[in-house]
């Protein structure tokens, strides 16, 4: 089983236990700060509880790829609405409607409550009543940051599981694994981000799609590619200032990582530091007016240059 989760050993063998066992709670409330995991392991219990196979969650049968894509029929995830501070008494109640209604593909139902300690008193007095009966065979996740929001009639019928910031060997050992990454530039993501892995995988992920992205085809290419193919990935950014700064920056601390991991396993670092410095030289040119494709041209011949 491979949980979407990095350190927290201790919740996951539980949890891990109570699937083997088919024993999953029905009430549930998953603890801990923003970019935890809170919302990633409400969904893996999901899927684990609506996952068609024998070994669940399998992640390829119909109901996974359902739970996934946050389709699933029998699945209902309840959110703060734009703008709102609570998650309102009328989401409890349609929620409460829809869990005595028969599920539609899985035998049971699974509610997720997300930012469930928004509910005011009113709400929770209001799913208080189906968790102290819930219908059939019903699940409720409530994702919080602190369970002391809760009524203690509440937090009396859930098992909590709260979950804590792995340290940043294991976060970023994580991250490494799932991500593609090397340890070092994993170590230098999570220092810049908090120490927060939650923090850490959405800054890689929103930078992924743009010139991060770019800036690690970068430097592949300056090892493995021709003088052309590097200009042919930065010719998008030619009429775009902003971003080019934007992708020297991410050149440059790419490169600082590396430069990190080669002094410390005593290599030579005299490559990396002569493309760091083009770099910098670029970033200090792009505070002049100077021709952007004329400073791409430059900067990758100088990075091909041995
Ligand atoms: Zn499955």
């Amino acid at each position: 089983m491979r949980f979407p989760l990095a350190g927290n050993g201790g919740v996951k063998k539980a949890i891990e236990q109570a699937i083997l066992q088919n024993r999953l709670p029905h009430a549930i409330i998953i603890e801990g700060e923003s970019g935890s995991g809170k919302t990633m392991l409400s969904r893996f219990l999901a899927a684990a509880l609506l996952c068609e196979q024998a070994e669940n969650p399998c992640g390829a049968c119909r109901a996974c790829t359902l739970t996934k894509a946050g389709t699933h029929p029998d699945l209902f995830i309840t959110e703060l609405e734009d703008k709102k501070k609570n998650i309102s008494v009328e989401q409890i109640r349609n929620m409460r409607n829809e869990a005595y209604i028969r599920p539609q593909l899985s035998d049971r139902k699974v509610f997720i409550v997300e930012e469930a300690d928004t509910m005011n008193p009113q709400s929770q007095n209001a799913i208080l009543k189906v968790l102290e009966e819930p219908p059939g065979d019903t699940v409720f996740i409530l994702n919080v940051r602190s369970r002391a929001a809760l009524l203690p009639t509440i937090i009396s019928r859930c098992v909590t599981y709260t979950l804590y910031d792995p340290d940043t060997p294991e976060a970023a050992a994580y991250i490494s694994a799932n991500f593609d990454m090397s340890e070092s530039d994993a170590v230098n993501l999570l220092n810049q981000n908090g120490k927060s892995i939650g923090k850490a995988i959405s800054a890689m992920k929103s930078k992924k799609s743009g010139t991060y992205q770019m800036a690690v085809d970068y430097l592949y290419l300056a090892e493995n590619g021709s003088l052309y193919e590097l200009i042919a990935t930065t010719a998008p950014l030619e009429k775009e200032r902003v971003k080019a700064s934007e992708f020297f920056g991410h050149l440059s601390f790419l490169l600082m990582g590396r430069i990190r991991e080669s002094a410390v396993n005593g290599k030579s670092t005299k490559k990396e530091f002569r493309m760091y410095n083009v770099c910098k030289e670029a970033e200090a040119a792009l505070q002049s007016n100077v021709n952007l494709p004329l400073l791409f041209c430059t900067t990758a011949s100088k990075f091909k240059s041995k």
